[in-house]
């Protein structure tokens, strides 16, 4: 039986990459410090003697007994609420994370596939995004402490890779929703789904002209699982291609609720948000034989079945 370790194992894309891996007949090691990770994401697993679960902070040195075949590393706050609340956090987890996870795979012989993100483009001049555009990242605002620490996870990865050979996978990975999204986690589709369900203002940051490109979390966890399993190092973006303005998001999830209370209202803009975000996915299409398969309508549908059961309405007295 392979046997992987998974940190931000109790993560919104740690749970989902957790549940695939098992399903795949893998021993999967958990790890989390539940900074922003939630146990009742994975608690469903603890049941299974295929699991076991380590609640620890990978910014301190990492010791996990036995072999491991392979590293799939997602620890990370990644909300920009988030990394505006949390940023010293936000650094050292990209950083000396990074560092210690690479270090346990070369003790251990094992292939590493790190999480990176469209962030790494900043706020791009280039557009769609692909592979090859180094983009644009102001290093001292707001968003800084997320995207630089993701370029340096970049970097000292392919410095792995380069120099004491160990077999490394970098994902580049674009907006993605799905069930067990924090519902408080500030970004835009929780935020959109929970103010719809209880009647409130959707608050459109800007005059919502931005435009993101949402990909189903399942179509992501099949684009990780084939990239982990490739033989190609370099990094891939693996996102959908179906851009959309927010403006035009929030009027989406308006119809699907359909709740007559709920319309959009606008907030300033913070600083920094990118204006364009869509992935180029050739890379993708072309090594890994991958392309998103779940329709935004289909994967709002299936999402809001998750929102309508953890939302909370408050009670009209
Ligand atoms: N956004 C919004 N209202 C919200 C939260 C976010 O209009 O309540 C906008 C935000 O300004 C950005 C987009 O939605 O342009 C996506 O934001 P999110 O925080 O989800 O992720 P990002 O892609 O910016 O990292």
């Amino acid at each position: 039986m392979k046997r992987i370790l998974i940190t931000g194992a109790a993560g919104f894309l740690g749970s989902h990459l957790c549940d695939r891996f098992i399903k795949e007949g893998y021993h999967v090691i958990g790890m989390d410090n539940l900074l922003t990770g939630n146990m009742a994401n994975i608690e469903h697993l603890f049941p299974l003697k295929q699991f076991e679960f380590y609640n620890h902070d990978i910014t301190t040195y990492v010791h996990v007994p036995g072999r491991i075949d392979y590293i799939l590393h997602f620890a990370s706050p990644a909300s920009p609420i988030d990394y505006l609340k949390m940023p010293i956090q936000t650094m050292k987890v990209g950083a000396l994370g990074t560092h210690n996870l690479l270090g346990v795979a070369k003790d251990k012989n094992a292939r590493i596939l790190v999480a990176s993100t469209s962030e790494v483009y900043g706020d791009p001049l280039v557009h769609p995004q692909v592979e090859e555009y180094w983009g644009n990242v102001n290093p001292i605002g707001p968003r800084g402490v997320y995207d630089e620490a993701k370029r340096f996870l970049e970097a000292i990865t392919m410095a792995y890779h380069n120099y004491h050979g160990v077999e490394t996978r970098i994902i580049r990975i674009f907006n993605t929703y799905g069930p067990r999204m924090r519902v408080n986690d500030g970004r835009v589709l929780p935020a959109f789904f929970s103010q719809a369900i209880r009647g409130e203002g959707l608050t459109v940051f800007g005059d919502g002209s931005q435009t993101r490109s949402f990909c189903y979390v399942d179509d992501l966890v099949e684009g990780i699982y084939r990239l982990l399993l490739s033989d190609y190092h370099l990094p891939v973006n693996i996102g959908n291609p179906d851009e959309i303005t927010i403006k035009e998001f929030g009027e989406e999830i308006l119809t699907l609720v359909g709740n007559p209370k709920a319309k959009l209202i606008y907030k300033d803009l913070p600083k920094d948000d990118p204006k364009q975000r869509k992935p180029h996915i050739e890379k993708a299409q072309k090594i890994l034989g991958w392309e998103p398969k779940v329709s935004r309508a289909e994967g709002l549908k299936r999402t809001y079945e998750y929102f309508k059961t953890v939302v909370q309405v408050p009670e009209v007295v």
